[in-house]
């Protein structure tokens, strides 16, 4: 960054490409995490919910001593679904499934990997999710095969 240029908008949060997010400042390490390749969530210190997408203050206690952690390991395909139509800026990407995997404590919502033909997909197989830069150079993440 410029010396002595003063950010005004803490805007990391446009390099997010596919998920909609509440742009929040305090979650915006988010973007740089995904930038070194980690995918994390949020979990409260004082009550120990975690959460994904992060969120600055715990929907459970309403505490904002929240700490980051990454998403590993493998979830489970609870949900999924084609998308033949899609929001304003996302036609050129359809059609493209988007999905739910269930890590136990938390579940994360996001697309699944394009290359990962329709009938390979079902309810319950063990799946990962990896951070992706698109070919724009939008930071994001997608479902694969565990
Ligand atoms: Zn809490």
């Amino acid at each position: 960054m410029a010396k002595g240029k003063k950010k005004e908008v803490d805007d990391r949060f446009s390099k997010f490409g596919t998920v909609s997010f509440t742009s929040i400042s305090k979650v915006n390490d988010f973007i740089d995490y995904l930038a070194q390749g980690k995918v994390m969530g949020t979990k409260c210190k004082q009550c120990g919910t975690v959460h994904f997408p992060p969120v600055a203050d715990c929907a459970e206690c309403l505490s904002s001593d929240v700490e980051w952690f990454e998403v590993t390991g493998k979830g489970k395909l609870i949900s999924f679904s084609k998308l033949m139509y899609g929001p304003v800026g996302f036609e050129d990407d359809l059609p493209y499934s988007i999905a739910l995997l269930d890590y136990g404590d938390y579940k994360v919502f996001g697309r699944i990997a394009k290359d990962i033909p329709d009938e390979e997909l079902s309810i319950g197989m063990a799946m990962k999710t990896d951070p992706i830069t698109l070919p724009n150079g939008q930071l994001s993440y997608v479902f694969t095969k565990a």
